[in-house]
This record gives structure tokens, C-alpha cells and sequence, in this order.
């Protein structure tokens, strides 16, 4: 039987045309197995149009809807009503936008600048290795693929780098840092050196406190704070990446 609750959502608001920001609650009842993004819908076509929140594939896949939920940066779109009211143990949830970027509107950050961090980290193969079974598809062994294919899950919701105390002090942040990892465990990538100078910097993995924020948020369960500790170690430093 589809049970109710009479839920509190605390909403951190933003309107940049006057600079004005504050919280709007709003009351709803609702069945057990709605997700946060549902009941911003319903606020949407039932109560308040002008709230403004951010979604796309509402599969957990492209976290564009992650927001904070009483202070946990977390996918809107998994967060069903009755998890969030056994998990934070209330009905009543202040809902803000994530910490990375400047906000837009309400829920809504400016991702394009939240990704300026991604893209200095290069998540992408920069100078690629010579594949030595030419005219076939460059195979990696799956027990090289293991020490890093769990990193490959992440979709930068950057829910990791709003909980990182360290994210707003010069840091690029736990997933873009992570991003760099991954390629220097990749076979495919040769451009080490330039990887290695960008981790070690001034913006690099010493940074990192060791909190392990990053990895109790990450909504793919993914270990970040294990990347960035191999890093620490000096793991892929060329004297100890034998
Ligand atoms: S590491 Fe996890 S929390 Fe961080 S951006 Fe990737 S998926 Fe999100
Ligand atoms: S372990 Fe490091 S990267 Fe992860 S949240 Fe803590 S300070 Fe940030």
C-alpha cells in the first residue's frame, strides 16, 4: 500500500536578475517511491513554476541534477522519499544547489565553469601509444583494466568535489584529478610527463586532506580518495612506476 508523507522542502533560492536569494519552503504530501526530482516537478506544475532545477537523463548517468540535501551533495534523481526520510532521519529537507560554480538560478549552477577544472585535468588521451597489433583495436589487458576501471564510472556530478573541503582552496578537485589518474594508468596514453607535472602542482593531489569525503558521496560508489592516495604516494612518479 503506497504510503504518505507530509514533507518540508527547504528550498535555497536565487533570483540574478534582482541578486535576491533566500529559502522558500514548500509542503507536500507524497507516496513513498517518488524521487526529489519528481517533487520538484510537482512544485513545478502544481505550486510554483518559477523554481528552477536542473535534469536530464534522471537515470543516475549524467548528473546534471545533483544537488545538496541537508548539506550531502547527492543525484536528485536517486533519492527516493522514503530513503531520504530513513537516511536523515526527518521530513524536513533544505535543498541547495551544489558548491562548485557560480549559481545560475536557484538549483542551477554554471556546469561550464564547474568543467573548466575537467578540462585542465584533460580526461581524454592526449598523445596515444603505439598500438603494436597494428590494424586491430588497441586491446587492454583486463588485469591492467582492473587498477582502474571502477574510475571510469564517474559522469562528473561533481558531488565529490562539493564535499571536498579542500575543492574551494586551489584544488582542481577530487574527480578532475582523478580524471588525469586514470589516463596515466591508461596503456593507451603516452603524454605522461604532462600529467605528472599538472598532478604534482601547486593545483594537484597534495592538496588533498584526505578526508575521504569524496569517496562517502560519490553517487557511483567509486573510491576516489584511493586514486588520489596511489598519487600521494608518488605511485606514478617515473623512478617508483616501474
Ligand atoms: S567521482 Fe563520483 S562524485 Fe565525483 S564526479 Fe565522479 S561520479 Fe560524481
Ligand atoms: S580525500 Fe582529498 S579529494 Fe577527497 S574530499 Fe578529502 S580532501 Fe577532497
Amino acid at each position: 500500500m503506497e504510503s504518505n508523507y507530509k514533507l518540508t522542502l527547504k528550498v535555497k533560492r536565487y533570483d540574478p536578475d534582482s541578486g535576491k536569494s533566500w529559502v522558500q519552503d514548500y509542503g507536500l504530501e507524497v507516496g513513498r517511491i517518488l524521487r526529489f526530482t519528481d517533487l520538484f516537478r510537482k512544485i513545478n506544475n502544481e505550486m510554483d513554476p518559477s523554481l528552477a532545477w536542473n535534469s536530464s537523463c534522471e537515470h543516475a548517468q549524467c548528473g546534471t541534477c545533483a544537488v545538496k540535501v541537508n548539506g550531502k551533495p547527492l543525484l536528485a534523481c536517486e533519492l527516493l522519499v522514503e530513503n531520504a526520510v530513513g537516511e536523515f532521519g526527518t521530513t524536513v529537507f533544505e535543498i541547495e544547489p551544489i558548491t562548485v560554480a557560480p549559481v545560475v538560478r536557484d538549483l542551477i549552477v554554471d556546469l561550464e565553469q564547474a568543467y573548466e577544472r575537467v578540462n585542465e585535468a584533460k580526461p581524454y588521451i592526449i598523445e596515444p601509444a603505439e598500438n603494436f597489433d597494428k590494424g586491430n583495436e588497441y586491446q587492454i589487458s583486463p588485469r591492467d583494466l582492473e587498477r582502474y576501471v571502477d574510475a571510469t564510472r564517474c559522469i562528473n556530478c561533481f558531488c565529490c568535489a562539493t564535499a571536498c573541503i579542500s575543492s574551494q582552496k586551489g584544488f582542481l578537485g577530487p574527480n578532475a584529478v582523478m580524471a588525469s589518474i586514470v589516463r596515466l594508468m591508461d596503456p593507451r596514453e603516452e603524454a605522461k610527463k604532462e600529467r605528472l607535472e599538472t598532478l604534482y602542482s601547486e593545483k594537484g593531489v597534495y592538496r588533498c586532506h584526505t578526508s575521504k569525503a569524496c569517496s562517502f558521496v560519490c553517487p557511483k560508489e567509486i573510491d576516489v580518495a584511493h586514486f588520489i592516495a596511489l598519487a600521494k604516494e608518488g605511485r606514478f612518479k617515473p623512478e617508483e612506476n616501474k
